[in-house]
């Protein structure tokens, strides 16, 4: 990218939240669903069809406030956003204007959320992205638009969404690639949505701009729309970025303009310029009440969760793991909980670690499954590192026996029992094996005592083979060593 030009990048993102029903009525929330089979006069935008707030969403975006430090204020208050859509009945979308539920806030950035190939040149580590707001509003139905006509589905119409809306922090597609990674992470600890963006459960528009490098003035800001994964957003940006800076480059003068990001093509073309700021004509919703928040934040508060950022903290302080360690397993809730229960019983925390990182989730990558769907249970992996540290099998056996219980589920100790695994320790096995090698490799033998250290790995090899791999390594070496020196 070009160090000549500052960018400027602003997110709006776009939240489901985890509620069994609507914002405003009781239709049922379901992905996937038949179409138009939760819909009801008030979803519809029926005429004489009153809402009614869903107070779960109002504590589940609460939650999501105190999660990313924004400031609850004591009142917040819906309000009608004017404008025609055929997706929209009412004519109006029940938003928050001037009262929104939080204020302020960030989302801290840390260098797992990074791209993998980004890591190791991440501009400011350690960067918090702040926030303008957060407010709840209802989503509208979708679109579908086939060969000759369209249709409806308005069993999205009404879903509670959250907004939250970064202020122009981010300087790099690979910043907005970290704070949405992070921001998801945070709505997923809380439980607040799943917040899948290729499900549509988590949207987001992006605002770029160009300047030359001392300019005060912001370059002109262009919308980016279409972007439906992370990864999606950061080609976006990265080609609209380069994009504009040749455009200003070679003397043009941008537009405000809406575009399109196509993925396959991998380019960004013209939707619209916009002529005009719209005028949605706000007014307060005459038909739903201020809210006094001091509740909802004293209930929120009951039922935080931990932050990631304190369950990084935790394993490294408590396990004793490597900080990168900690946030490959804290990315992820439920791999977190993995490691917790996995560790739970075994002396070597660090080695439960590992075998997570980079034995679990290579083998559920290649037969690709999901975390949920492992057939191996945490306390295995905890109980498998025993079976190492103890000596009763070997670190070759240990992944030998991995492989088996990926494929059959079954306790690590039950399979060292059917394959006969169990490594020899028992000294009197290993001295009469270490006796047979040293008759059978004279030479080698000799080489040895003449000063060949190289010899000792060679015959060591041999009692290894002889015991069919059973030989605990270290009890033969040091058993080989005595006899040798004797
Ligand atoms: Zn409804």
């Amino acid at each position: 990218m070009s160090t000549e030009y500052t960018v400027t990048i602003g997110l709006e993102v776009h939240a489901q939240l985890k509620t069994k029903s609507k914002m405003f009525c009781g239709c049922k929330v379901e992905y996937g669903a038949e179409p138009n089979t939760h819909t009801c006069p008030t979803c519809l935008g029926l005429p004489g069809a009153l809402p009614a707030m869903n107070g779960e969403a109002l504590r589940l975006t609460v939650r999501a406030g105190l999660m990313l430090d924004c400031n609850i204020p004591e009142v917040c208050k819906f309000d009608r956003k004017n404008y025609y859509y055929p997706d929209m009945p009412k004519n109006y979308q029940i938003s928050q204007y001037d009262q929104p539920l939080c204020l302020g806030g960030g989302v801290p950035l840390h260098e797992t959320a990074y791209p993998k190939d980004a890591q190791k040149t991440i501009a400011a580590l350690g960067k918090t992205i702040r926030l303008t707001r957060i407010h709840l509003e209802e989503d509208v139905a979708k679109s579908f638009h086939l060969e000759s006509s369209s249709g409806i589905d308005f069993n999205r119409a009404g879903t509670p969404l959250m907004e939250i809306v970064s202020e122009a922090d981010i300087a790099s597609p690979e910043e907005a690639f970290a704070y949405l990674t992070a921001l998801r992470q945070i709505l997923v600890y809380g439980d607040i949505s799943d917040a899948d963006m290729e499900k549509g459960q988590m949207r987001c528009d992006v605002n770029v701009s160009v300047r030359p490098l001392g300019q005060k003035e912001y370059g002109t800001k262009i919308e980016l729309k279409n972007l439906n994964s992370i990864s999606g957003v950061r080609r976006a940006l990265a080609f609209e970025i380069e994009r504009q800076i040749a455009f200003v480059k070679a003397g043009g003068k941008l537009d405000q303009e809406t575009r399109r990001w196509d993925d396959d093509r991998g380019e960004t073309t013209l939707m619209r310029i916009k002529e005009s700021a719209h005028d949605y004509r706000y007014f307060p919703d005459p038909d739903l009440l201020p809210v006094r928040t001091a509740k909802l934040v004293e209930d929120a508060k009951a039922g935080m969760p931990e932050l990631p950022q304190a369950k990084r903290e935790r394993f490294v302080a408590d396990f004793g793991i490597s900080e990168y360690d900690a946030a490959v397993l804290a990315d992820d809730a439920s791999l977190a909980d993995f490691f917790e229960k996995a560790s739970k019983d075994s002396p070597k925390p660090k080695s439960v670690a590992n075998w997570i990182i980079n034995d679990l989730l290579s083998a559920l990558s290649a037969a690709s499954l999901d975390l949920s769907a492992c057939p191996i249970q945490p306390a295995s992996i905890g109980e498998l590192t025993v079976l190492i540290e103890g000596g009763t099998i070997s670190g070759r056996q240990g992944k030998e026996v991995f492989a088996e219980m990926m494929v059959s589920g079954k306790a690590p100790a039950i399979i060292v029992e059917e394959k006969g695994l169990k490594q020899v320790s028992d000294t009197g096995a290993i001295e009469a094996f270490c006796d047979e090698v040293i008759n059978a490799n004279p030479a080698s033998v000799a080489d040895f005592k003449s000063g060949k250290e190289a010899a000792l790995n060679f015959l060591k090899g041999q009692v290894m083979k002889l015991s069919k791999g059973k030989a605990n390594p270290a009890v033969a070496g040091e058993i080989l060593a005595k006899k040798l020196a004797q």
